[in-house]
């Protein structure tokens, strides 16, 4: 039985479930796709473009990544990815990256420019993806979620000086399991 999807909540910097290494997914059962409905459905009404199981609190190997959507009404093609693993990567290339579980800052981060990276879909199937430019900067992204990696991590000496001031605003207002709904 299947039930409209649901808003999740959304965890914020200082919340240590975004820190975790996020659990392998070992069977895609009813739950599981539930799960993937309710994170695809959060990530629209969020206005993102991916979305990590670790920012809803569940730490599981699982994302959702729709980096052409946009709002003014494109097409939605959400790509579920479960355990998803970077297989190589290749270049450079420097975007500026926001994230709805760090409300109110955004930066440069140095990334590799083409990706391939293999998932199993929702259907079971074990599959292999060349990416290159935004799509690639997206998975990478939501990847580093799996392993307790934000990109504020990612930011050099500079920069991160720059940010570290909000962060720690940010780290005062967390409070575990709260729903800060993502939002400054
Ligand atoms: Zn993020």
């Amino acid at each position: 039985m299947s039930r409209s999807p649901k808003l999740l909540d959304i965890h914020v910097y200082g919340d240590d479930v975004l820190r975790l290494r996020a659990a392998e997914v070992e069977t895609i059962d009813d739950e599981l796709l539930q799960f993937a409905k309710d994170l695809t459905h959060t990530m629209y009404k969020r206005d993102g473009v991916g979305l990590a199981a670790p920012q809803t609190g569940v730490s599981k190997r699982v994302i959702v990544v729709d980096p052409h959507w946009s709002k003014e009404g494109a097409k939605r093609e959400p790509l579920v990815m479960i355990n998803p693993e970077i297989e190589s990567s290749d270049g450079e290339t420097e975007m500026e990256e926001g994230c709805i579980s760090v409300p109110g800052i955004y930066a440069r981060v140095q990334r590799a420019s083409a990706i391939s990276v293999s998932f199993t879909d929702l259907s079971g199937e074990r599959r292999l993806m060349k990416l290159s430019g935004y799509p690639a900067v997206v998975v990478q992204h939501e990847h580093d979620h799996l392993n307790g990696i934000l990109f504020v991590d990612r930011l050099g000496t500079i920069a991160k000086l720059k940010v570290k001031r909000k962060l720690k605003e940010l780290e005062r207002k967390a409070v575990n399991g709260v729903n800060l709904r993502g939002e400054d």
